[in-house]
């Protein structure tokens, strides 16, 4: 251990609500606070807003619908038709599977800020939270100015690993059976034939193209040809993202700790290999569309699909996807499906043709849905703090379908009205009048049971 000789450090209480992390979960309860009345204050780590689908570069959104209609409303819809605009080849009706232009999407979060006059601070570390029996008093920052502590009524801890919630003393499960969902470091690769992307006989878009729905894709010979030996499996999303420009989402990288800055730096590296190996063999199998194709860029922030899941109020569970529950404090309903990775062991017999390639699991019909109640953003025993985002209180298999971005969209916005309505009272987050809650998120254009 190491004492510093100098504790004292600036303190900062000019806040209402402060929000970490500025993904879309972050976004949106920022904004949402904001608009509630509260001075709300959005640190973010990196250079950006938008987490995964800006810095992450995930190049699509996940359906806004439930095969009927849009479900993920409030300002998660208005993210998503400014996302819209931005591509010509998107059709305004268009809900399903949207690609994303990240750098747009950065512009959009940017300007969503300064319509609802929240504060953003980029570059800027939660690292430390000073708790004392399950109530944040202030949280501690890194960034270019040094250490700087930061007081508010209530904190929204959209990290997506619940670092704020954690070291405030939150109760959390992380690899219940062992091993995370893999992580992806996403790519853009440029330059690319579209015409032939689209079109070409053999492996063009809309001749079932080279995702591994495809079972002619040689997507399926990947993992077993040893000139590409860091792409163990078949996984490779791909969408059209800007003019000649193909977003992907591919390839594992298993054995992540994204709480563990030396595994992360591990993994960084490997993602950055295998965006390279991609290149490669896109452009040996498929040289009519990838043969000149350009590795532009691999995303600057890890895609991490599970890390810590928080112990909260009330743990959503499979068993609430099949039920299609429904719940008195309901804040948003989901309807994607039970998206969960394969481990590596799973990889390894997918590769050998001993399990199908992707794992499928269970999926909803058209207008199916369950919802996710305000309790599971509730961090069991700590009075002032709301978690949001993917690190929510759910089972892993749950998990897997309320990680993804028009969930986190939604369940921001019901955070971000919360903590602005606790702030405005004795901070306590547990106490919040739900039914005041839902009164205010429809009043905002927001859908539930
Ligand atoms: C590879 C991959 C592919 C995916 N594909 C899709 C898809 O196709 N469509 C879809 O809709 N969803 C997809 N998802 C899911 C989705 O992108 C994420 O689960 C979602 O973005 C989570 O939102 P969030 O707001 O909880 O966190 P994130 O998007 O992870 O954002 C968290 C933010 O917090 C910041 N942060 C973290 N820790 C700190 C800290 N200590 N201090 C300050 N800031 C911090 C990060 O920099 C980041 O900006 C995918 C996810 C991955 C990983």
């Amino acid at each position: 251990m190491y004492t510093l000789r100098s504790r004292s450090i600036p303190l900062n209480t000019d806040y209402d609500v402060i929000v970490v992390g500025g993904g879309p979960s972050g976004c949106t309860a920022a904004a949402a606070a904001a608009r509630t009345g509260a001075k709300t204050l959005l640190l973010e780590a990196t250079g950006s807003l938008g987490g995964m689908g800006t810095s992450g570069l995930v190049p699509a959104w996940c359906p806004f619908s439930d095969k009927e209609r849009i479900i993920y409303r409030g300002l998660a819809e208005t993210v998503f038709e400014r996302s819209k605009a931005l591509s010509p080849h998107v059709a305004p009706t268009d809900v399903d599977w949207v690609p994303i232009d990240p750098e747009g999407l950065k512009r959009i979060y940017d300007d969503l800020m300064q319509e609802y006059g929240v504060t953003v601070l980029f570059n800027t570390f939660l690292c430390d939270v000073d708790a004392e029996n399950g109530e944040v008093h202030a949280i501690v920052t890194a960034n270019k100015a040094g250490f700087t502590a930061y007081s508010a009524k209530t904190y929204i801890d959209c990290t997506g690993d619940g670092d704020l919630a954690v070291w405030a003393g939150a109760r959390y499960e992380f690899e219940e059976d062992g091993e995370p969902m893999p992580s992806t470091l996403c790519f853009i690769l440029s330059n690319v034939d579209l015409y032939a992307y689209l079109y070409h006989p053999k492996y063009g878009h809309r001749n079932g193209g080279i995702h591994p729905n495809n079972k002619k894709s040689f997507t399926h010979l990947l993992p077993n040809d040893d000139r590409f030996p860091e792409i163990l499996d078949t996984h490779l999303c791909n969408n059209i993202i800007g003019p000649n420009t193909v977003g992907f989402n591919a390839g594992h990288l298993f054995g992540l700790d994204s709480t563990d800055p030396k595994s992360v730096s591990e993994v960084m590296m490997r993602g950055r290999r295998i965006a390279k190996q991609y290149r490669d063999a896109l452009a040996t199998y498929f040289p009519e569309a990838f043969g000149n194709a350009y590795l532009v860029a691999t995303a600057p922030v890890m895609g991490v699909r599970e890390s810590r899941r928080i112990a909260g109020d009330y743990k959503l569970t499979v068993e609430d996807y099949v039920t299609k529950a429904d719940f008195p404090d309901e804040i948003c309903r989901n309807s994607y499906y039970l998206d969960v990775h394969y481990t590596l062991e799973e990889a390894k017999l997918a590769a050998v043709g001993k399990i199908d390639g992707e794992k499928r699991d269970a999926r909803y019909g058209p207008g199916e849905s369950h919802g996710i109640p305000y309790r599971a953003l509730l961090p069991q025993g700590v009075k002032n703090v709301i978690v949001s985002g993917r690190s929510i209180s759910c089972d892993k298999r749950i998990q897997g379908s309320v990680r993804v971005m028009p969930v986190c969209l939604t369940m921001g916005e019901a955070a971000g009205v919360t903590a602005a309505f606790a702030a405005n009272a004795n901070g306590d987050v547990h106490a919040v009048d739900t039914d005041k809650l839902r009164e205010t998120l429809r009043e905002n254009g927001a859908y539930f049971h």
